[in-house]
């Protein structure tokens, strides 16, 4: 399927139910919680290396980061793009080009931050760069708030899910993410990852080039209940999946309405859920050192022109600016 720049009219798009929110909006003229219409919208497009070393490598992370989100967690590292929808609008055969051109930059993978409130477009874009000749794994970083029957439409198209798992109780869920579902529906989502690409696996330069990887974002106070969310993966996918249990929160987004939420996190409280994860019996583990700043967080943009052609805003986080 080779797409031109013609407006492409997806039939599910005019009463959303994409995600779990089941907004029932028609995106073509109204817009439902995520924020998004239907035109595709990104900020920054970068080779990131902060992420996990089987993902970012020598060469970095072919890392793409869509306005919009259909979370919304109040502590959100990337609130410009995800509250505010900081970014500019996109062609689905712009967003296969610019996929193209990383590969040509040297990516090790596409990596989509925050793809779910697009996933028919992203869809869309995918098959026309595979068919141009796109071969690097493609990587779906989402919060996992989404749904197995959306899921099962990028079966073949996307190599590595990597979700978040955000929390383990919906009172948490919804106190700061109004996703009371949350566990369950992270769980069903995740479950139906592993059944499309199953175990992590490497090539022979340590590369992930196909499966599932589990983030856990540790928050102050036990707010994300990591033990819980630990019990609830082994219970439904057993001990073998990969996890990477990250250290690296600092109160961002709207968390100062939330005194609980304005501190970043003690080596205790990372400790215990390392521990927990041990305990259970899981071995395949990224762990970090604790960094409460922003360091790794890539700086966004207002609105401008996108680059598709080639160059790359290229984080440098031993300068703590991506500039
Ligand atoms: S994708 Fe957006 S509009 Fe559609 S159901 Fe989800 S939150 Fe609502």
């Amino acid at each position: 399927m080779i797409i031109d720049q013609q407006i492409i009219d997806y039939p599910q798009l005019h009463s959303c139910e994409i995600c779990p929110r089941n907004c029932s909006v028609d995106r073509y003229s109204d817009t439902g919680f995520c924020g998004a219409g239907t035109d595709l919208k990104l900020n920054l497009h970068t080779l990131h290396h902060g992420e996990e070393p089987c993902l970012s490598g020598t060469n970095g992370s072919g890392t793409i980061f869509f306005s919009w989100c259909n979370l919304r967690c109040v502590f959100c590292q990337n609130y410009s793009l995800s509250a505010l929808g900081w970014g500019s609008e996109i062609s689905e055969a712009e967003l296969a080009t610019l996929m193209l051109n990383m590969q040509k930059q040297g990516a090790h993978n596409i990596n989509l931050v925050t793809p779910t409130h697009y996933t028919l477009q992203i869809r869309t874009a995918l098959s026309e760069a595979r068919e141009k000749g796109l071969k690097i794994p493609v990587v779906w970083n989402s919060s996992a708030y989404e749904k197995p029957e959306v899921l099962r439409q990028l079966a073949g198209l996307v190599d590595v899910y990597l979700p978040d798992f955000k929390y383990g109780h919906g009172l948490y869920a919804t106190k700061y993410s109004q996703a009371k579902d949350y566990p369950e529906v992270a769980l069903e989502a995740i479950n139906e990852m592993y059944s499309q690409v199953g175990k992590l696996r490497f090539d022979a330069q340590g590369l992930a080039v196909k499966g599932l990887m589990i983030r856990i974002l540790v928050l102050p106070n036990g707010l994300n209940s990591g033990k819980k969310v630990l019990s609830l993966i082994a219970d439904r996918l057993g001990t073998d999946v990969q996890l990477s249990i990250m250290g690296q929160y600092y109160p961002a987004g709207d968390s100062e309405l939330y005194p609980e939420l304005q501190r970043g996190i003690t080596q205790s409280e990372y400790d215990q859920v390392v521990n927990a994860a041990l305990e259970l019996g899981f071995s395949d583990i990224y762990t970090q050192e604790i960094r409460s700043s922003k360091l790794w967080t890539p700086s966004f943009q207002g609105s401008s022109e996108l680059d598709v052609e080639g160059r790359s805003q290229v984080f440098n986080p031993s300068s703590g600016d991506n500039q």
